[in-house]
């Protein structure tokens, strides 16, 4: 019986292997048929310079092996070519991925990828493009791997959108700042290695806060906030409004370091590297809650103490983080106030790195649902917060994102201006 669903099961994925390569053909001969004018086009400029009109171009996969792939020698749209390779059967729209060159790039990881071809896009440019971290290499291209013709289809999409939304091109340093306050333009796996980092450069508590739309918009008409954003140990950026910011300012932003997806890693580091968290905020019983939640998940991960965000006495706060020896404190208190607190207090704390976090135990406590991962993966986080808390985050989206798309108009006039 079993041996008889098998061979079912081996029929059936052959039968829609079989289908997806004719849809695949079907699709890449209608996209050659539609770019006719510009492939006679290049074959018209390179007969001018007395080219052959195509090359072959090497580019490596992920797993290190050589793929080729037809190039114009001429024109414009150089890689539409590549179109030839899919209807070939060589590579397709959406496979393992490969970058340009024959040697490998140094601190790209190796690893056999799931995908049954080399594909001219993939899940990990659209995460790029977005600088998403919510999963690692492998299990992206595991779910991508099970995707469905019209889940390509989509992810094309989105990755063709997302390119256009958030153009690259920018510089990549460091150190940068937007709207007068500096920030660590920074990957996620570098924010987490310094929230985590041990050894104490300095006597009080490290603080990080996370720049984001709504805080550039408090910080404008809140001078207290915008001088405790400048003072801050570090800065990350965090969603795609800052990321059209960043682009405007030259900038491109090596991750989109938010507390949401830095939460589930930061805990996976904590438990390696024996710290202790604190988590005060939110209302009665989420922070407790949420913090059930994650060391459920993340066995080992040693929760000192938790307390909800509405409390009058500072000192009895502070005495009992104090006590609970937790090295890392998350504070989810909503802007302006967590990050006032945090500035106000941070001399009296005695662990090593505080966040100030927002909305994020409401999220661990399972409080609010997240977005699903398509919203996230084209930076619409927002509008999903928007549904699920239209009259609280109806003046921070509805409003805020206008008025801060102006900001960023103003901002890139007086780049220019420069
Ligand atoms: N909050 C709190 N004490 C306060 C005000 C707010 O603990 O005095 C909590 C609130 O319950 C929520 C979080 O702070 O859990 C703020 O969430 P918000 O959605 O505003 O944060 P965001 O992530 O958008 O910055």
């Amino acid at each position: 019986m079993a041996a008889q669903t098998n061979k079912h099961k081996i029929a059936f994925t052959g039968k829609t292997s079989a289908t997806r390569n004719v849809i695949r053909f079907t699709f890449a001969i209608v996209l050659m048929v539609a770019l006719l004018p510009l492939y006679i086009l290049n074959t018209l400029f390179s007969m001018l310079v007395l080219k052959a009109p195509i090359k072959r171009e090497n580019w490596i996969d992920v797993g290190g092996d050589v793929v080729e792939l037809y190039s114009w020698q001429v024109g414009p749209f150089k890689s539409s070519a590549n179109i030839i390779n899919v209807a070939m059967g060589q590579v397709h729209f959406v496979g393992t991925p490969i970058i340009r060159g024959t040697t490998s790039i140094p601190n790209v990881k190796r690893f056999k990828s799931p995908c049954e071809k080399a594909g001219l896009y993939d899940c990990l440019q659209l995460h790029r493009a977005t600088g998403l971290v919510a999963s690692d290499e492998l299990t992206l291209l595991e779910a991508q791997a099970k995707h469905n013709c019209l889940q390509d289809a989509m992810m094309v999409l989105k990755l063709v959108v997302c390119k256009a939304l958030y153009k690259k091109g920018g510089s990549t340093q460091g150190n940068s700042q937007m709207f007068g306050i500096p920030f660590a333009n920074t990957k996620m796996h570098d924010a987490i290695n310094w929230v985590c980092q041990s050894e104490q450069t300095q006597t009080n508590c490290r603080v990080g806060y996370f720049l984001n739309v709504n805080s550039i918009n408090l910080a404008a008409s809140n001078k207290a906030l915008h001088s405790t954003l400048c003072a801050s140990d570090k800065n990350f950026v965090d969603g795609s409004g800052m990321r059209i910011a960043a682009q405007h300012s030259g900038i491109d932003l090596a991750d989109n370091v938010n507390g949401t997806d830095m939460l589930p890693l930061l805990c996976q580091q904590a438990v390696q590297t024996e710290q202790s968290l604190f988590l005060l905020g939110a209302k009665e019983g989420v922070a407790e809650k949420a913090g059930e939640a994650l060391q459920e998940k993340y066995a080992g991960l040693d929760i000192r103490g938790t307390h909800h965000g509405y409390f009058n006495s500072d000192d009895d706060i502070i005495e009992q983080i104090n006590q609970s020896g937790a090295t890392i404190l998350l504070v989810a208190l909503g802007s302006p106030r967590q990050e006032l607190w945090l500035a106000k207090n941070k001399h009296r704390l005695n662990c090593q790195c505080a966040l100030a976090v927002g909305g994020l135990f409401d999220f661990f406590s399972g409080a609010i649902p997240r977005a699903p991962l398509w919203m996230r993966e084209m930076g619409l986080e927002w509008v999903w917060r928007l549904m699920q808390e239209p009259k609280s985050k109806f003046n921070r989206y509805v409003i805020g994102n206008p008025v801060f798309l102006f900001r960023v108009f103003i901002l890139k006039q007086s780049i220019r201006g420069l």
